[in-house]
């Protein structure tokens, strides 16, 4: 029988009152880990009579993680303790995140719900092309696509060709991947002359794990013939699937009866209007082993208002506009990676693969930004190239507000990686 989820047809009123019965229930269970028992000091289950009330707690941060490792966040004795996931710590050092045997269970259905609502159903071959381990992307998803009944195929990540006879060998036709390294899989199925369109069966592609523009996602979808969904998640939630984008490709409805979603803003700590974008903040409404209240992801992403074609009525947040932490101060204006990426990839001369640099000569802010250009653009003569150079350059200045530096570079000139791309080398403080 085909698996379903009720909890995605709960009308607005359900939601909130679903939410108000949980966050009660949470208060009283992280009350039991030691990092929460002063901090909830004065806080009764009954202060919570809607899901604003949540602006009542106090906020949880990845400080806060840290100064209660090992165990400080751990609301269960740890015999009840079936798992745990170390987060990716890409700033900084790595925390723990526990999981009882039903949080595992409730991760899986949340994104087992995303993977429904994008079409997802056990006539699939799931190829799941995340890292399996500490990173959560992999064992997120993979019990998810077994809950669903696809047959899941536990590929990780890497391992770029046979990847790629995986995929053509078994017709896999569902992937969950990192999006740059899906532009990095069409690169290497074009030097094998194998034709994505004809000869791979791909329809849909879940990316996540790292921020991206909507424009890489079309690209993707352009070179699979598929469609490409977004899913967000962080480790100290659970991992992927706090958010996922249904069909309607509008953006991602947070689980709404698991997560309960806050968009502030990020110096004030007051809520945004509805559309502008703000820092994601969470609390978990059903974790046991490990809760957390009010937690600051520093993702920055923005509500979408309205009600989504899909006809669910989960909260819709936009992809991840960028971080607070990943914030350059360039020239004193304040740059996100990804603008610069939107305004690459808009121009159809460029290829998959860009690399931002930092450096300071004489005490002055460069920006050099290294583009990879298609086969086609890069095969022009000077003149042509020159005039490219600066309708990039120009771009880029009316997107970021800052002149910058632009390098041309042939296809698979720029260095790749398997795993997260490294898209900004700052080099401003080596050389104070
Ligand atoms: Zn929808």
């Amino acid at each position: 029988m085909q698996y379903s989820d009720d909890a995605v047809s709960l009308s607005r009123d359900e939601i909130a009152s679903v939410q108000v019965g949980l966050l009660r229930e949470t208060i009283a269970r992280a009350r039991r880990a030691p990092a929460y028992q002063d901090r909830l000091q004065g806080i009764s289950p009954d202060d919570i009579r809607s899901p604003d009330d949540v602006r009542k707690l106090p906020f949880t941060s990845k400080e806060d993680l840290r100064a209660g490792m090992p165990c400080g966040f751990l609301a269960v004795p740890m015999r009840d303790v079936v798992r745990m996931h170390y987060s990716s710590g890409t700033t900084g050092l790595a925390t723990a995140v526990y999981h009882t045997r039903d949080d595992l269970h409730r991760w899986a259905q949340c994104v087992a719900r995303g993977m429904l609502a994008g079409g997802v159903t056990d006539e699939d071959v799931f190829q799941n092309m995340m890292g399996y381990g500490l990173f959560t992307g992999g064992l997120g998803f993979h019990y998810a696509g077994e809950l669903i009944g696809c047959m899941t195929i536990p590929a990780g990540s890497g391992n770029t060709e046979r990847q790629i006879h995986l995929m053509h060998t078994f017709g896999s036709s569902v992937l969950h991947i990192i999006p740059s390294y899906a532009l990095r899989v069409l690169y290497v199925c074009d030097g094998e002359g194998i034709d994505p369109l004809r000869e791979l069966s791909v329809r849909v592609i879940y990316v996540g794990g790292e921020p991206h523009s909507d424009q890489l996602c079309r690209r993707i979808e352009d070179g699979f013939g598929a469609k490409v969904h977004n899913c967000y998640g962080l480790s100290e939630m659970c991992g992927p699937g706090v958010a996922m984008e249904c069909a309607a490709q509008q953006g991602l409805h947070v689980c709404e009866d698991h997560f309960l979603l806050e968009v502030l803003d990020p110096d004030s700590l007051e809520p945004v209007e509805p559309g502008e974008p703000g820092e994601i903040v969470l609390t978990t409404l059903r974790r046991e082993a490990m809760p957390l209240i009010r937690y600051r992801t520093r993702d920055i992403a923005h509500v979408i208002p309205g009600d989504c074609p899909c006809g669910s009525r989960h909260v819709r947040v936009s992809r991840i506009e960028g971080r607070t932490d990943d914030m350059l101060v360039v020239k004193g204006v304040n740059v996100y990676p990804m603008q610069v990426e939107r305004a690459l990839l808009g121009i159809d001369e460029v290829g998959r693969n860009y690399v931002i640099t930092l450096d300071r000569p004489a005490d002055l802010d460069r920006m050099t930004i290294a583009v990879e250009l298609t086969q086609q653009a890069f095969a022009d003569d000077m003149r042509r190239l020159n005039a490219l150079r600066e309708r990039i350059r120009r771009r880029l200045h009316s997107e970021l507000d800052i002149g910058v530096e632009v390098e041309l570079h042939e296809p698979g000139a720029l260095p790749v990686t398997e795993g997260k791309a490294v898209r900004v080398i700052d080099r401003r403080d080596q050389e104070k």
